[in-house]
């Protein structure tokens, strides 16, 4: 898979060269290209914003410099071309998972109070939001993104992590986890986890797992006691 990125801060983007994502890119299990749509703007000063039409304390990103960055990095819209906005349908696991299965993605991050609506209109096939709170630019949202997505990229999780047995993975949240040593500080694993008996560890997590749903996203509870009747 390739991710273009489109941005007015590409430095922003140094932070995916640590980690497990870090090591996917350096293995090319996927790649990443980030463009600073500055460098497309034709403006004698390189300004990327303008006044809102209609009045208004921000600005507005212009239309000339997106829209030449994405033809630059997108000729033939070969990429599913996204638009990180509050505005947009709130990202969640399914969609993330839908969009690993995309060869190319395009993430445009926006700044100051957004981009001039007729390059959504014309050149956006979807806008994403990572919640209902505002953030300064798209580039947070888009990093969450890639990561969420890359997660889904075979090959980039080692053995030692998966994504079938963690929150969301069937609609409930995950139960929770412990590692050595047995008691902390007076506080004991639950016994069931050191029993051996899978069968039971099993019946421990799901009822775990169907409490903590019950109690923190009833939304989720909901849609779990669905699934059941269906
Ligand atoms: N005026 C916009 C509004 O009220 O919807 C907010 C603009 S925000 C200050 C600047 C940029 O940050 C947006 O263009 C978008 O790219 C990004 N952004 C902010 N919050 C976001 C969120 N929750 N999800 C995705 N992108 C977000």
């Amino acid at each position: 898979m390739k991710i273009s990125v489109l941005t007015l801060f590409p430095e922003v983007y140094d932070v995916l060269n640590s980690g497990i994502i870090g090591k996917a890119i350096e293995e090319k299990l996927f790649e990443v290209e980030v463009t600073n749509i500055r460098d497309y703007s034709l403006d004698k000063h390189k300004h990327c914003d303008d006044y809102s039409f209609g009045g208004g304390a921000g600005m507005v990103m212009c239309p000339q410099p997106v829209c030449d960055a994405i033809k630059a990095v997108d000729p033939e819209h070969k990429a599913k071309r996204i638009y990180m906005s509050p505005k947009g349908k709130t990202l969640s696991q399914d969609m993330v998972v839908e969009l690993s299965k995309c060869d190319n993605l395009l993430l445009l991050s926006g700044s100051y109070e957004g981009i001039d609506e007729r390059i959504i209109e014309k050149d956006i096939d979807m806008e994403i939001s990572i919640g209902d709170y505002v953030l300064t630019s798209g580039d947070l949202p888009a990093l969450v993104v890639i990561n969420s997505v890359a997660r889904y990229i075979p090959g980039v999780l080692g053995n030692e992590e998966t994504t079938s047995e963690e929150s969301f993975s069937n609609i409930l949240l995950e139960y929770p986890q412990y590692t050595r040593p047995s008691v902390y500080e007076g506080m004991e694993v639950p016994a069931v986890l050191l029993s051996g008996n899978h069968g039971e560890v099993d019946k421990w997590r799901l009822q775990k797992q169907i409490e903590i749903t019950k109690d923190r996203r009833p939304d989720l509870y909901k849609k779990y006691l669905k699934s059941l009747e269906d």
